[in-house]
């Protein structure tokens, strides 16, 4: 297994933030402080990562009762609620129980379509393979690559079909066919890793669209790979200085980057374009 001390200079999570928006890499490594808060949505997605985890044992523990499923992930749901701020105290430091109130509600109003999507894929798969899609022989590994400098932590890694691959756990909407883009090229980083840490080849991964109950597998191909590596270029070049263009989106709106970033909206330089 690769050691910490491996010349890591780059994080997946620099790659996901690159996704959202290039300028918000080039901001954070000039040492200014991206203001997320603690809102709604933030506390929904903390909660219903940690009730995903909780969907192994439920499934496992499931025998043709539906209402029973729905019981089990009630019952998740009260532990999960009760235990958040001790799993992730520096993350929920002050939050109010209103606001955990509010996404527990939510949450609550999710778990029927859970249940009935984790009972379809239980129909359709077998429980002993559907399981083995989801439980986790580690939880929030941490990987290293030396090879690319990449370091990078996904939800866990479960043992499918004999080989380790990696999941994540996303709370957003799902697509109807597939997964989202960003989720599929999330998933090759992190393939790219578990090759390295395990020193065998990975074909595949997963991702849990955590608020349904919805699991996909994603193959991982060549292109996805080249994608990651070029991503990886032009991150490596924003962190060395280089300001990307200004890609307008509704994260602006929410940005506290928003002054600064701003008063550099003119395209940057023709370089930019090219790397
Ligand atoms: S204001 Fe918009 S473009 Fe600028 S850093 Fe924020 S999200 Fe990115």
């Amino acid at each position: 297994m690769l050691q910490q001390n491996y010349d890591v200079k780059m994080n997946v999570s620099d790659l996901l933030m690159y996704f959202r928006c290039p300028r918000q890499v080039y901001y954070l490594n000039r040492g200014h402080e991206l203001m997320t808060g603690i809102t709604f949505p933030y506390i929904e997605s903390l909660l219903l990562k940690e009730l995903a985890l909780a969907y192994p044992d439920i499934v496992s523990a499931y025998s043709s009762n539906d209402e029973g499923m729905i019981e089990n992930l009630e019952t998740e749901l009260c532990r999960v609620c009760d235990n958040i701020e001790l799993i992730r105290p520096a993350e929920l430091e002050g939050v109010s129980p209103e606001l955990m109130e509010d996404a527990r509600t939510a949450i609550s109003g999710c778990i029927r379509d859970i249940a009935n999507n984790l009972e379809s894929a239980i129909s359709q798969h077998g429980k002993e393979e559907f399981t083995s899609c989801i439980d986790p022989v580690k939880t929030d590994p941490i990987l290293y690559s030396g090879r690319m400098g990449l370091a990078g932590m996904p939800a866990k890694l479960v043992c499918h079909g004999g080989k380790t691959v990696p999941s994540i756990i996303k709370t957003g909407k799902y697509p109807e066919n597939g997964v989202w883009n960003n989720d599929r090229l999330h998933v090759a980083a992190l393939t790219m890793l578990v090759e390295e840490e395990y020193g065998k080849t990975v074909e595949y991964g997963f991702v849990e669209y955590a608020r349904y109950g919805i699991v996909r597998k994603v193959i991982v191909r060549a292109n996805d790979r080249r994608q990651i590596l070029k991503i990886k270029n032009r991150v490596g070049k924003i962190k060395d200085g280089t300001m990307p263009d200004k890609n307008e989106s509704k994260l602006c709106g929410h940005c506290n980057f928003f002054d600064m970033c701003s008063k550099c909206s003119t395209k940057v330089s023709l370089a930019a374009k090219f790397f």
